[in-house]
């Protein structure tokens, strides 16, 4: 008897400034990938507040140039500007609630990374937004946090404020984000100014 294949579409959702976007990011959503056995992956750029910021934001533009030539070639992974697109600050439930009218039959885990944990239940419409997605936290300390979510344990450290003081002290930033990341932030002159 021929065996029905199910469709399976379990779309894991990838949050940050990418700020830039590291290979600290890349290995973790490797991992997550492999880990929930997700069917696909996609980076989501937030946008960011200028008031939030002491120095001048990358320009969107830039971070999705950057996001978009690390992930070439990494066929399960995409992007989607979609919080670009809007006024900053995006609520995580209507960034959901536009992935679930696209893909109404898609599961969606949502990454979290795992300072965010304690903040969850106050997340704009909590309630809404968990029944939604099922949470998974990225947990870069190692630190025993009791939670009900999977969690994929990785200690990197590697953080995107790392690499732009780093770039502004005139270090090297190599192995830290792939090499057409570090092309783009050379080429454009990002992150000189700390
Ligand atoms: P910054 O240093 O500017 O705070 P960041 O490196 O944490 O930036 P974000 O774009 O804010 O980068 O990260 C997006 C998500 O990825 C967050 O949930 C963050 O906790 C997680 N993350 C970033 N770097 C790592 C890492 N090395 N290990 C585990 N999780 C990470």
């Amino acid at each position: 008897m021929a065996t029905k294949r199910i469709e399976l579409n379990k779309i894991g959702i990838f949050g940050g400034t990418f700020d830039p976007i590291h290979h600290g990011h890349l290995i973790l959503a490797r991992d997550a990938f492999e880990q929930l056995s997700l069917d696909r992956l996609i980076f989501i750029p937030a946008a960011i507040s200028p008031h939030k910021l002491k120095q001048q934001p990358t320009a969107p533009e830039l971070r999705l140039e950057m996001l978009r030539a690390a992930i070439e070639g990494e066929s399960h992974f995409c992007l989607d500007a979609l919080e670009l697109e809007r006024p900053a600050p995006s609520y995580t439930v209507d960034t959901m609630e536009a992935l679930k009218t696209r893909e109404p039959d898609a599961d969606f885990v949502y990454l979290i990374g795992e300072d965010n944990v304690v903040h969850l239940p106050t997340w704009h419409r909590f309630a809404d937004l968990s029944r939604m997605v099922q949470f998974a936290v990225l947990d870069r300390s190692g630190l025993k946090t009791t939670h009900p979510y999977p969690t994929i344990r990785r200690h990197l450290e590697i953080s995107a404020s790392d690499i732009r003081n780093r770039v502004a002290r005139g270090q090297s930033i190599r192995y830290l984000v792939p090499p057409a990341v570090e092309k783009i932030i050379r080429e454009r002159q990002l992150y000189r100014e700390s």
